[in-house]
């Protein structure tokens, strides 16, 4: 295990709780190595923002996944099996981007740090069941195709990234670009909002006020 990036990802972790990314024990993080080919990821159960040094367990990539370790380290196996440029792995359950990748609608990049952070890297998923090497697999294909930001229908984010203050900085930027979406109208205009009733400007002209 690489310490420095491990105490990086327990600083992420309060970070992303404080900054209303997950919440309880919604996801789980880890880091790549590629010179030893070992993968250091949450054990099962923790909470993103009461991580220490503890609550990781490394295994080489090739190795059979030891007991104790987060329940969707399949994803995190396949991710940086498809990209091992990636140097950490962030899973996370963001409500906003949840929302929105639920309905299948793209999330919006409209400020220059939401096109800089966002633009081209989002791909969203369907529903399937969390923990499963169908999902590990499909993670991997979306990896593969050049998406770094995965959105998990009914579930999370799978974000991998080179450098985990990016990282960090790409989930917040995916959050708020989702409340931005958000604020346009969850269904981007399919529910129409009817005009005030034009009676109101008829009944005005009749009584004489205009
Ligand atoms: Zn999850």
């Amino acid at each position: 295990m690489i310490e420095e990036n491990v105490y990086k990802l327990i600083a992420l972790g309060k970070k992303m709780v404080s900054s209303d990314l997950t919440i309880a024990d919604g996801g789980n993080l880890s880091t790549y190595d590629p010179e030893a080919n070992e993968i250091t990821i949450t054990r099962s159960g923790t909470c993103l923002d009461e991580l220490d040094i503890d609550s990781f367990v490394s295994f080489k990539l090739d190795n059979n996944v030891p007991a104790g370790a987060s329940s969707e380290t399949a994803m995190h196996v396949a991710g940086y099996r498809a990209r091992p440029e990636f140097l950490c792995l962030l899973h996370f359950h963001p409500q906003e981007a949840i929302l929105l990748a639920s309905a299948n609608i793209n999330i919006r990049t409209i400020t220059v740090d939401h096109t800089y952070y966002l633009a081209g890297r989002v791909s969203i998923l369907p529903f399937i069941q969390p923990g499963t090497q169908e999902l590990a697999a499909a993670c991997a294909d979306q990896f593969k195709k050049g998406s770094d930001i995965l959105l998990l229908a009914h579930h999370g984010c799978l974000l991998g990234s080179d450098s985990i203050e990016w990282g960090l900085y790409t989930a917040l930027n995916l959050e708020q670009a989702a409340k931005m979406t958000r604020m346009l109208g969850v269904d981007q205009g399919k529910t129409q909002i009817p005009e005030c009733p034009s009676s109101y400007l008829e009944n005005l002209k009749q009584s004489g006020v205009v």
